[in-house]
């Protein structure tokens, strides 16, 4: 059985995500606040965190680094803050995915399998040097990509952003953690130039730029790579 940690303030919301979940037979436990979600966290050992960033006792972005403290448990965040600066902390705190209030009970349960399911795949196994989508392979230790068998050349700013996209497959990555990563620290604005990057790189790579599969951008937030 798959457990889930509830943290919400909101006791209506509690009730209708205990509700849909136990019904889909997952085990479910809930806390009102952060000093309970910790506690909870390490008796309870969940599967998953959902995590409301509005707690009545502490941020929840501070509940993040918390867990990250001993824990690399899936965090999915809920929040109804929309500004994506609160975004990008709460990820580069640590958090896997974000979801905005109001959500959709369908998507909410897809993006919780999806959380759940990339614990058993990611990160990448040690060694692994060859990711392979059905349009194209990126050879790690080569630092090639190729399409139907054919190089693809890349610049190296794309080489950089496409390496740490698929070394990190169906996590969502903030556009502030790739801009440090791959234009250096201190470097807060320039998401125009990152994504005429990632055009580039979907126009080279994707078998259909205008509709990607694999190089996914997450609106306000960041870039998801799926295999
Ligand atoms: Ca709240």
């Amino acid at each position: 059985m798959t457990r889930v940690l509830v943290v919400e303030d909101d006791p209506q919301l509690v009730r209708a995500l205990v509700i849909n979940m136990r019904a889909r037979q997952y085990g479910v436990d809930a806390a009102p606040d952060g000093t309970t979600a910790l506690r909870l966290a390490a008796a309870r050992r969940p599967d998953v965190v959902l995590l409301d960033l509005g707690l009545p006792d502490m941020d929840g972005v501070d509940v993040i680094r918390a867990l990250r403290g001993w824990t690399r448990v899936p965090i999915l965040v809920l929040s109804a803050r929309r500004s994506s600066d609160e975004k990008a902390a709460a990820l580069d705190a640590g958090a896997d995915d974000y979801l905005t209030k109001p959500f959709g009970m369908g998507e909410l349960l897809a993006r919780l399998r999806a959380a759940v399911r990339r614990t058993e795949e990611v990160p990448l196994a040690p060694g692994t040097t060859v990711v392979t989508t059905d349009g194209f392979v990126v050879d790690l230790s080569a630092k090639r990509a190729t399409r139907g068998g054919r190089d693809v050349p890349l610049t190296p700013t794309e080489w950089h952003l496409l390496e740490i996209l698929v070394t990190n497959p169906g996590r969502l990555i903030s556009r502030k953690h790739l801009l440090q990563e791959v234009w250096g620290a201190g470097r807060h604005s320039g998401t125009d130039h990152l994504r005429v990057h990632m055009a580039r790189l979907r126009r080279k790579l994707e078998p259909d730029p205008a509709h990607p599969r694999h190089l996914i951008t997450e609106p306000g937030t960041g870039y998801r790579f799926e295999r």
